[in-house]
């Protein structure tokens, strides 16, 4: 089976990316599984610091680890922003195939410093570990918004420059990078976000040399992702609207069955709806 960094030059080749989709229960892993299963498509896995937390540090990179050995399928954990090199260095220890260190909240010296040394951690271990580092503000939660988050500015001199990209990816090392495209994390109650800058990714990607992530895809259109891959995006990243469809779906599995008190039964219909979602995103990036 292709390692993560095997198939990301795989995407990269195939001018397709991967779909990273977070969670913090079982089901939703279940789902996601599911559904790149059904269209045979490597997956990432993603826990933030709170999912994580929720679930296990030790018990997520179990569970993807299971269904890996199990199914022989490419589905892989990522420790999806985290903030300081301590929960780097304690995500790397318990067997995350891939971290990122979000210093977008520092000054670039500082993120540069954090993220080189989040780079030497994981080279130092016996396992291949993909580190990422972020460029670029675009917010932190993954809700539905009425407004822009705070602090994000999508004019084009707020998003990352090429040639910070450049020296940022050749003093850090990292292998994957995040850059500020005109996305935003969570998703506009509008419907109507901002478009991707694609020039810019295109700039970026050139300029950094490595492989770009998406952050926050979540309300963008299907055009719009496309053409982040194509300039050179390799990861996709959705959260929120699997979270919206699961709610949504418990909800109605909660009103339709006020009596049912059996969470495997209760929660199905989440689950499928989270499937579904996944199903429809992988349909448009790989
Ligand atoms: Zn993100």
């Amino acid at each position: 089976m292709k390692s993560l960094r095997e198939c990301i030059e795989k995407a990269r080749a195939d001018r397709t990316a991967i779909g990273h989709f977070n969670a913090s229960n079982i089901e939703t892993i279940s789902a996601i599984f599911r559904a790149a299963k059904k269209q045979n498509t490597p997956v990432i896995i993603g826990f933030s610091e709170g999912e994580r937390d929720f679930f296990g540090v030790r018990q997520a990179v179990a569970v993807v680890k299971s269904i890996r050995d199990e199914f022989d399928f490419p589905i892989f954990s990522n420790a999806d922003h985290t903030y300081s090199f301590e929960r780097v260095k304690e995500a790397i220890d318990a067997g995350f195939d891939a971290v990122i260190f979000d210093g977008t909240e520092l000054l670039f010296e500082e993120n540069i410093r954090v993220a080189r040394k989040c780079v030497r951690y994981a080279r130092a271990s016996s396992r291949d570990v993909l580190v990422e580092g972020e460029l670029g503000f675009i917010g932190k939660s993954s809700k539905v918004l009425d407004s822009l988050p705070v602090g994000v500015k999508i004019g084009e001199e707020f998003l990352t420059k090429p040639e910070e990209a450049e020296r940022f990816v050749k003093e850090t090392g990292v292998d994957l990078l995040a850059p500020a495209v005109g996305n935003i994390h969570g998703m506009l109650a509008s419907g109507l976000e901002p478009a991707l800058n694609i020039e810019r990714v295109k700039a970026v990607r050139a300029a950094a040399g490595a492989s770009l992530v998406l952050h926050g895809a979540s309300g963008n259109t299907a055009s719009d992702i496309q053409g982040a891959i194509k300039a050179g995006a390799a990861i996709v990243h959705i959260n929120t609207e699997l979270r919206v469809a699961y709610r949504k779906a418990l909800m109605l599995s909660l009103q339709e069955n006020p009596d049912e008190v059996a969470p495997y039964k209760y929660l199905k219909p989440a689950m499928q709806a989270v499937e579904r979602t996944v199903e429809a995103k992988l349909k448009i990036i790989s």
